[in-house]
């Protein structure tokens, strides 16, 4: 069973990990190359994008791909949408690999958004000091809020325009919740906007907001497209995968 696992993500390191030598399995990683330094997936690893959907299905075919594991994070809409699309046209087995979302817990002050343009107009009433972690991607949405000063935290810097009040934390997860309290605190945060991520790796953010009683705002997922199989953890795409082996 030759399987393309779109990457990016933890989960498709983990999978990628259990799946890659295993007898009758030929997996094949793929990342789109915007990280510097990226965590390398064990076995074969490919870089860089496909070129939409049309790239996409060619890719599949010239490979002989069987099946495909979207991995990639809840936030990378466009390879999600051009998975499901280039599948269906090769009539491939597709599976979408979704970490849950997080929930609010008593004590969280979350306010739900829809996108990263509702949250940068949300952050206006809610505070003068904002800890953006929403990694790289998205950071110009927050370009024209001129009267807040921004913490900008994401692993590599980010592309284009930024707020012009702000300080780049340049820094890759897991972080610990004693840090982020006392980050919160050294930069004097009033509010909190993080995209709704989930996953335990960077969740000690809202633990920490929750013990200084800050505001989060929280920018929900973009939807998946119609009809996709999701499921929430690699052991069920490893089961998925050994039964479409079968
Ligand atoms: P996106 O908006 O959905 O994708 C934009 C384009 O990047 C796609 O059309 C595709 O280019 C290329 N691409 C994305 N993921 C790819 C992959 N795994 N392999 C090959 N090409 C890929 O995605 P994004 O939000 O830019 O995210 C890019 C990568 O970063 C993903 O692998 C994702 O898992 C990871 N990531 C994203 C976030 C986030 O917040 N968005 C956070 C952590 C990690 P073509 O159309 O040319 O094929």
């Amino acid at each position: 069973m030759k399987t393309l696992i779109l990457g990016g993500t933890r989960e498709a390191r983990e999978l990628a990990a259990i799946a890659s030598g295993e007898q009758g399995f030929d997996i094949v990683s793929s990342l789109a190359g915007r990280v510097r330094d990226p965590l390398l997936p064990v076995g074969a690893v490919r870089v860089g994008g496909f070129g939409g959907v049309e790239g996409l299905r060619k890719w599949l075919a010239d490979n002989g791909i069987e099946s495909v594991v979207d991995a990639t994070h809840p936030f990378a809409g466009s390879i999600s949408a051009n998975a499901a699309a280039a599948a269906a046209d090769l009539r491939l087995p597709l599976v979408h690999l979704r970490r849950p979302g997080w929930s609010a817990r008593p004590g969280d002050r979350w306010i739900r958004v829809p996108d990263l343009g509702a949250a940068a107009k949300a952050v206006g009433e809610l505070g003068d000091r904002v800890f953006l972690t929403i990694g790289r991607q998205g950071v110009g949405a927050f370009a024209g809020s001129t009267r807040q000063w921004f913490l900008i935290r994401a692993i590599d810097p980010p592309a284009g325009e930024l707020p012009p009040r702000h300080e780049l934390l340049l820094a890759r997860g897991p972080f610990r919740i004693e840090d982020e309290v006392r980050l919160l605190a050294d930069r004097r945060i009033d509010v909190v906007v993080t995209k709704d991520s989930g996953g335990d790796q960077t969740e000690a953010k809202l633990t920490a907001a929750r013990r200084a009683g800050l505001p989060v705002v929280m920018i929900d997922r973009p939807p998946l497209p119609a009809g996709a199989v999701i499921m929430e953890n690699v052991a069920q795409v490893w089961d998925w995968l050994r039964s479409a082996a079968e």
